[in-house]
């Protein structure tokens, strides 16, 4: 697969499990997040994307339309 989000994430990214939580929902207080793939933003702001999935210590993430995209190929399970 050929895309311009895709830059080594499978060394981390490849067959962990995701939550798939509302930003404000997250354990872990921060401003905001950005995509591991596409870099968009997500937070709570207006504009910004509000909802995503993160690995379970949240520390990264990933938004809807980027998980949607490469789920097959990274083999994430939803915990
Ligand atoms: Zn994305």
């Amino acid at each position: 697969m050929d895309d311009w989000r895709l830059n080594g994430q499978e060394k981390y990214l490849e067959n962990v499990n995701l939550k798939h939580i509302q930003f404000n929902n997250k354990i872990n207080l921060s401003d905001h997040e950005h995509c591991e793939f596409c870099t968009d933003r997500i937070s709570n702001y207006i504009g910004t994307k509000t909802i995503g999935y993160c690995t379970e210590d949240e520390y990264y993430w990933i938004c809807e339309e980027c998980y949607n995209d490469f789920k097959d190929i990274f083999h994430w399970k939803i915990i």
